[in-house]
């Protein structure tokens, strides 16, 4: 992510800024979204359940035999209490105003089924390995440790768990849902695509596709710049020596590059040859390249 020194051949010719065509697998073009799943892989069924896990789609607690969180749950009282203290500008104070945002929260956390699992979900998680929090100890000194006896939280553990601000992520919910297609005997992936999320024109376009690696620029005695912030493409023409590229870069009037000096660039070429494109250090923000040379230039310092 950042500036890189390149050795290329002399009469390489690539347009500056355009991402070189050996670092772009052209085979995808050869492929489109799935249209029935729109590149997701999974099925409508299990759309719709994630689409219930995140609150998008009508759900109730009821439909997971899980009671409504009610405004009094000691952790929605303890959120809203939070809230209204935190910015009493906006919520006003006072007993009443604290209770109605304890209603919005518990409505709130009533529409999602990630806070309202049920044992068969929170069994999927501990299979999956999930909620150490719950099932795991942890010190700087033993790390993760199983609890003794093995420890399965409630339901009503792991949804107190979920609201308090930890609660689950990505895996979290693939898994839970994934488990109940099981259950329920449904596509979990799309069938049309397999759960890719891909359509090929051809296993052939496929198999290329998996096949490609990336072509570097042709190598040579010439030195050239480039970004990789992008899959990455040449920042500068192509130079025969360091001091001729060093002198091009200290002309950059543009971008991360303005304003880093020849002498820096230099060293950069000769140096390291790769740098972060920006850094934060305790000169504010500046281009990685004067960064890595000054640090470098501090090391060589004390060492010598
Ligand atoms: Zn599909």
């Amino acid at each position: 992510m950042g500036r890189e020194l390149k050795r290329v051949a002399l009469d390489f010719q690539w347009p500056e800024n355009k991402v070189w065509e050996g670092y772009v697998n052209q085979h995808y073009s050869k492929s489109h979204d799935c249209e029935v799943c729109g590149g997701s892989g999974s099925s409508p069924e299990a759309l719709h359940l994630k689409d219930q896990w995140y609150g998008n789609a009508p759900f109730r607690p009821e439909d997971r035999g899980s009671m409504p969180f009610l405004p009094s749950h000691p952790t929605v009282r303890a959120l809203a209490e939070r809230n209204v203290t935190r910015s009493p500008e906006y919520y006003g104070n006072g007993e009443s105003v604290i209770q109605r945002e304890a209603m919005r929260l518990a409505d709130h956390f009533n529409r999602s089924w990630s806070h309202h699992l049920n044992a068969d979900d929170v069994a999927a998680l501990i299979e999956g390995g999930r909620l150490m929090d719950l099932t795991h100890t942890w010190t700087p000194e033993t790390r993760w440790q199983p609890k003794e006896p093995p420890y399965v939280p409630t339901p009503e553990e792991v949804n107190a768990w979920s609201i308090s601000g930890f609660g689950h992520d990505a895996i979290n919910q693939w898994i839970v849902v994934g488990a109940e297609c099981k259950r329920l005997g449904i596509d979990f992936e799309c069938p049309q695509c397999h759960g890719e999320g891909t359509i090929w024109d051809s296993p052939e376009a496929k198999q290329a596709a998996e096949d490609w690696t990336r072509i570097e620029p042709p190598a040579g005695n010439g030195y050239q710049i480039w970004e990789t912030v992008s899959e990455g493409s040449p920042i500068s023409p192509v130079f025969s020596t360091p001091e001729e590229l060093a002198r091009h870069m200290a002309g950059t009037r543009w971008g991360a590059d303005e304003g880093t000096s020849y002498e820096t660039w230099l060293q950069f070429i000769i140096g390291p040859g790769w740098a972060p494109s920006m850094v934060m250090d305790d000169h504010g923000l500046r281009s990685g390249v004067e960064a890595m040379c000054s640090n470098e230039k501090i090391m060589l310092d004390e060492a010598g």
